[in-house]
């Protein structure tokens, strides 16, 4: 049983439509992720029964929740779109933890909302086992993430570039609240609604500033912050989230709205996977600019809560941002020691990163594999790993520098180890991973899924037996393309 709670529906009716979920012909649970039910103290038998199964597929609406979609405008690839808000997810309402954490429960492909504009509403399950492994994969991680609890096939047909199962994924998060959902309001001039909403937010997410004077532009450093940390996380494992619209900026700092994204086999920093980026706007090495770049629309919307004067909301804001790049790359800085096993901060540490970034990129080297590598190079052990790659003069000379650096370091090398051990992931949801997982699926065989998803449970952990899934495919598709999750 799920006691529903909807705080957000308390605000009033500007900030959401009400909306019923469509019933699905013949739904039919595909997968429950074990580790969010219990993080949210959800009874697993229960999401398996009659009822658990209905609520989480849409058929029956529960006491206590008020099913709603969410209104947000956003900037898509730069372009001002004046109102978008949740076209095929449907917010059932919130649940609050033993831990009393509130979390967010949505269904997504739950059929038409007022915000649909085109669509259906619908999910093809394609994306959502997409989404499913990869918010998985990301939690796994250590990185920030909208989490999903189930998914189940709805037992219809859906219309895409071909007929396709229809799916249902419930995405949890403790929020779905976007910089556009910001825009919506402030782009209308609406102000006493953004002051709302940022009320709402803080009174949620930041109690401890809710007495400051400053709490509104505390509010604002704290967005920035939370995206420094996201980006840093997404580079240190070559993940490209693919469309860093503003409307898939989530203010608490979340990886959110899973569509094309994708992570990198050979490095290249201008990676894109997404078939409709056709100006890299969002590439793998633009990602940091993205999020300052989004960061510049949140504060123009809440410039006149910052201060009564105007000129001085201005420059609070300005400031903050120009110091973006510089709280990013310290993220970013310490995420990469960590995966090359150094404690102590060096100058010349920042060169070797890059140098070897600089190496990966010009050998074509496997991104993960040549950090998942580096701690059995550095005990001076090989397997079909570390042979993996090719060693170049460049490389080789480069591991020689590196291994000099480590010997610097006053820690032991079994906590060399460890910072590596945990910051080198040996499987990453790859590409053709989750398409063949997916093909699978369409074809109602759910094993090959099953198996990459467990595996995403432990990312960190090396059997040689699994060597398969570490690796990149025999052929990498240079032309492989990403699509938006509809
Ligand atoms: P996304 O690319 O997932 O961030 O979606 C961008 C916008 O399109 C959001 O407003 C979505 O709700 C909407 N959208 C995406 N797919 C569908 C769909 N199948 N039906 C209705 N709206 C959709
Ligand atoms: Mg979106």
């Amino acid at each position: 049983m799920i006691n529903f709670e909807n705080s957000f529906h308390n605000l009033n009716e500007d900030f959401y439509a009400n909306v019923i979920p469509s019933i699905p012909p013949k739904p039919e649970l595909i997968s429950c992720n074990k580790s969010v039910a219990k993080l949210l103290g959800i009874n697993l038998k229960w999401i398996k029964s009659d009822e658990g199964i209905a609520c989480l597929t849409g058929s029956k609406v529960l006491e206590g929740s008020n099913p709603l979609s969410m209104v947000y405008a956003g900037h898509q690839f730069g372009n001002w779109v004046p109102r978008l808000g949740d076209g095929r997810a449907i917010l059932l309402g919130e649940i609050v933890s033993q831990e009393n954490e509130r979390w967010d429960i949505q269904l997504k492909g739950s059929g038409i909302t007022p915000f649909s504009r085109n669509g259906d509403g619908k999910a093809a399950l394609g994306p959502v086992i997409r989404e499913y492994l990869l918010s998985h994969a990301m939690y796994n991680l250590g990185i920030p993430t909208t989490l999903a609890l189930t998914i189940a096939t709805t037992g219809e047909n859906i219309r895409r570039e071909a007929l396709l199962p229809g799916a249902i994924i419930s995405r949890v998060a403790k929020s779905h609240i976007r910089v556009g959902t910001f825009q919506y309001f402030a782009s209308q001039g609406k102000y006493n609604l953004v002051k709302d909403l940022s009320d709402y937010v803080i009174n949620r997410h930041i109690p401890e500033i809710i007495n400051k004077k400053s709490k509104y532009f505390d509010f604002f450093q704290s967005v920035a912050k939370k995206q420094a940390i996201l980006i840093a996380k997404w580079m240190s494992v070559g993940f490209i989230h693919g469309v860093m619209n503003t409307d898939n900026c989530s203010i608490i700092g979340d990886t959110i709205d899973y569509g094309p994204c994708a992570f990198i086999d050979i490095f290249k920093k201008d990676a894109v996977f997404s078939s409709i980026d056709t100006f890299g706007r969002y590439s793998y090495k633009n990602q940091p600019l993205i999020g300052q770049w989004n960061l510049v629309q949140l504060a123009n919307c809440l410039l006149p809560l910052f201060s009564d004067n105007k000129e001085k909301s201005i420059q609070m804001a300005q400031e903050e941002i120009d110091k973006f790049p510089k709280i990013y790359e310290e993220f970013w800085f310490n995420e990469m020691r960590e995966k090359l096993g150094l404690k102590i901060i060096k100058k010349q540490d920042m060169n070797l990163i890059k140098e070897l970034e600089d190496i990966m990129e010009s050998e074509q080297l496997d991104f993960t594999i040549t950090f998942s590598s580096l701690k059995f190079i550095f005990q001076n052990k090989t397997n079909r790993l570390v042979k993996f790659n090719k060693r170049s003069k460049k490389f080789n000379d480069w591991i020689l520098k590196w291994k000099s650096r480590l010997t610097e370091e006053k820690i032991s090398k079994i906590e060399i180890m460890k910072k590596m051990e945990f910051s080198n992931p040996y499987i990453i949801p790859r590409n053709h991973l989750v398409e063949e997982a997916i093909d699978f699926a369409n074809n109602n065989d759910f094993l090959n899924f099953s198996k990459l998803f467990n595996l995403l449970s432990k990312p960190y952990s090396f059997e040689e037996a699994n060597h398969r899934y570490y690796i990149p495919p025999d052929k990498v598709d240079e032309n492989f393309k990403t699509f938006c999750g509809t």
